[in-house]
């Protein structure tokens, strides 16, 4: 099954694809993984998006698409994929036509104060990815992850003038791809303000109806 996963920054996209693709068995690619990836081993692409980034603005069409259109091809995505934070733009939602065929398009609901609420207390451990949040996720020990021990990081762009360039991003240049969706009847609303595990039992029910 292919799907996409389309939502606000900070709905929750991340924390339902690493439950949903292990209910599935299929691949999780996170645009905004594989940048950040890229950052920290400072190759010539993450020297080039380091700082859109920490900005909160999108990195350009032709840029993800070539990314993606190559991650893509990689075998573990032949059987199956959630593609989280990709497409974000109409150019972008245009290209993956061209490149695979989407079965469904999870439009991730969730009310704008509780969105700020999940971003502003989001802290990642920088080694791994793996996400907590201060008050509905927290780690065992604060400030530490659980498996290595380092110390977590808010991501720069979870400070507040990103957050609010990110939702203004997202309200201009994202949102409209619900519309895009909607017309080729793929769209699958959502409400994320339950638990993780209790959105994702209610999303599998959805997608095998
Ligand atoms: P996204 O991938 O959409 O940007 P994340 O999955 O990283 O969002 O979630 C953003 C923050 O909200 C994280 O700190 C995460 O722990 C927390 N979070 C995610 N889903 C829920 C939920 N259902 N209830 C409470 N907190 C959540
Ligand atoms: P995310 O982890 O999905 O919140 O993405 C973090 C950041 O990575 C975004 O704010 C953008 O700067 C960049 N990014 C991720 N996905 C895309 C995309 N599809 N198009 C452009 N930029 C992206």
């Amino acid at each position: 099954m292919n799907l996409v996963f389309l939502g606000p920054p900070g709905a929750g996209k991340g924390t339902i694809a690493k439950l949903l693709k292990e209910e599935l068995n299929i691949a999780h690619i996170s645009t905004g993984d594989l940048f950040r990836d890229n950052i920290k081993r400072e190759t010539e692409l993450g020297k080039r998006v380091k700082e859109i980034l920490a900005s909160g603005a999108l990195v350009p069409d032709e840029v993800t698409i070539a990314m993606v259109d190559s991650r893509l091809k990689e075998d573990d995505a032949k059987g199956g994929y959630i593609l989280d934070g990709f497409p974000r733009t109409v150019a972008q939602a245009d290209a993956l036509e061209n490149m695979s065929s989407v079965d469904a398009v999870i439009n991730f609901c969730l009310a704008d104060e509780e969105i700020l609420k999940r971003l502003s207390g989001r802290r990642v451990c920088k080694s791994t990815g793996r996400t907590y949040h201060i008050i509905y996720n927290p780690p065992k020990v604060e400030g530490i992850d659980d498996e290595t021990g380092e110390a977590l990081i808010q991501r720069d762009d979870d400070k507040e003038e990103a957050i609010k360039h990110r939702l203004e991003v997202y309200q201009t240049s994202t949102a409209p791809l619900i519309d895009y969706y909607t017309e080729k009847g793929l769209i699958i609303d959502l409400d994320c303000s339950g638990k993780p595990e209790d959105i994702t039992r209610t999303l599998v029910e959805k997608l095998r109806k």
